[in-house]
């Protein structure tokens, strides 16, 4: 394999996390439209609805594809199948829209800052690669910790989700790099590694509530590690 030229990291639960956290956002906001359900009924409920979204939002001819209108239907729908019992549905939805869209929403894991310092020192390429929407450059936009970041993609605007084989070659495509010269970085096994790897790039797991000793990351120091250990590091 190639020594990487871009690594590609995936946003949330990778680089970025939502403090509060999405339960306590919903039950907070849904406490202004009259909800008042336990936090941890709302944890299951978004994780099931989350689930549930691909399927009930998207026809089968459209699994996989996305726009910037779809997620904002998705949302609408995953709002609603969390908090039913809200009094204004859409007054609620547009709430919590408006909330994570803001950087003061979101922190950066601690690694954060100093893994994307050393890798800019190694002269690589820094990218997000997200299925998320045109909120995310603005997150990242508020959020000093990613200012080393070259460029932010969003399945929104690339018109495919992880983990479909078109977002990671549209991806490729506009780094216009060789696809194994791509390292993608992330926490969800199906999305940011076995897409990416059958899309030709290179790919490791992000497990950082893990202590296994498999061949995951625990933590994004990790990576410097690895990239000082890779084959191609030390060959070339
Ligand atoms: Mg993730």
């Amino acid at each position: 394999m190639p020594c990487p030229q871009w690594i590609v990291f995936d946003a949330v639960g990778t680089l970025i996390t939502p403090s509060p956290t999405v339960a306590e956002a919903y039950a907070a906001v849904g406490q202004r439209y009259g909800v008042a359900v336990p936090v941890d009924v709302i944890r299951q409920r978004f994780r099931q609805a989350f689930r549930d979204s691909e399927s009930s939002c998207f026809p089968a001819e459209r699994r996989g594809r996305t726009s910037e209108a779809e997620e904002i239907t998705r949302w609408r729908w995953i709002v609603q199948t969390v908090l039913p019992e809200a009094n204004n549905t859409e007054a609620c939805f547009q709430d919590l829209w408006a909330h994570f869209a803001d950087p003061q929403q979101w922190r950066c894991y601690d690694d954060v800052a100093p893994v994307l310092t050393e890798l800019k020192r190694r002269g690589l390429g820094i990218a997000m690669a997200s299925n998320f929407d045109q909120r995310l450059p603005r997150v990242c936009d508020g959020l000093d910790e990613l200012s080393g970041i070259d460029r932010v993609f969003v399945s929104s605007a690339l018109g495919a989700r992880k983990p479909d084989p078109l977002f990671y070659r549209a991806v490729a495509d506009e780094l216009n790099v060789d696809s194994r010269a791509l390292l993608m970085i992330g926490d969800d096994v199906e999305c940011d590694v076995m897409g990416p790897k059958q899309a030709g790039w290179q790919a490791l797991c992000l497990r950082r509530d893990s202590s296994s000793s498999d061949d995951s990351l625990l933590s994004l120091h990790d990576l410097v590690q690895w990239l000082e250990l890779s084959p191609a590091a030390v060959g070339g």
